[in-house]
């Protein structure tokens, strides 16, 4: 009997051992860290693009406080290796955030160049925020009465991402798409000019944030002061058909 429990101890010892170990390989799987904000999940990282994480989260919160946005973030941010074969545009080399899961994923996308420029930890900072700020334009526009179609949710993100690069890679930036002006009417910000030549509208969307006042424009838009034009379409166009607004 005595011999008989030993060896049911000495098993369960050893399936507890087991689960540890399952647990503990789980557990590199689903590592997580909130960069101090309850809301906030960071997944699957290591530890270089962890602190990356937390830093572009601090700056996208004082950028949106120095406007006026208390922001409380609500996000997860995972680390994931580029499908291959995917090349739908620009911004989806890099990662993309899916509003209602309010989810980012970061491509570690090391062999894609954007704007032609050779990758680096500053460009990776910069796709970052770019994606942070489109967490925090849903997060601050919500459901309330302000609403802006895809163009001018990219248009934001974009001319935050270049606004905090250093001045150098901006320029660098700028340089590769210098026939690119600001818009003034603003009809230039649509879905074409957004979705074909992403790089391009970037820049231009960079300009036309200058010339309108930087941040304050940023505030406008989302305090709902300024509405964009209505995009009319060079087709006709049945309502099912028009993007989500
Ligand atoms: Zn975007």
């Amino acid at each position: 009997m005595i011999r008989r429990r030993q060896a049911v101890f000495a098993l369960l010892v050893l399936s507890g051992v087991t689960a540890v170990a399952a647990a503990s390989r789980g557990g590199q799987a689903v590592q997580t860290d909130d960069c101090g904000y309850a809301g906030v999940a960071i997944v699957n990282y290591e530890q270089a693009e962890l602190d990356a994480t937390c830093r572009a989260l601090s700056d996208i919160i004082s950028y949106f406080r120095q406007i006026g946005f208390a922001l409380k973030p609500r996000v997860s941010v995972r680390f994931a290796d580029r499908p291959l074969g995917r090349s739908t545009g620009a911004t989806s080399a890099y990662g993309f955030f899916d509003a209602p899961g309010a989810q980012i994923v970061v491509y570690r996308s090391s062999d894609v160049r954007p704007w032609g420029l050779p990758w680096s930890p500053q460009l990776a900072m910069s796709f970052l925020h770019h994606e942070l700020v489109h967490m925090a334009v849903w997060r601050i526009v919500g459901d309330g009465p302000v609403r802006l179609r895809p163009e001018w949710h990219e248009f934001i993100a974009y001319a935050i991402q270049l606004d905090l690069l250093s001045p150098q890679l901006r320029d660098q930036v700028l340089t590769t798409h210098a026939e690119a002006l600001p818009s003034e009417n603003f009809l230039d910000i649509n879905e074409f000019t957004s979705r074909m030549d992403p790089e391009c509208f970037a820049v231009m969307a960079y300009k036309t944030y200058l010339a309108n006042g930087r941040e304050s424009f940023v505030a406008r838009l989302l305090g709902g002061e300024f509405v964009p034009p209505p995009f009319s379409y060079p087709f006709a166009v049945l309502p099912g058909q028009l993007p989500v607004q």
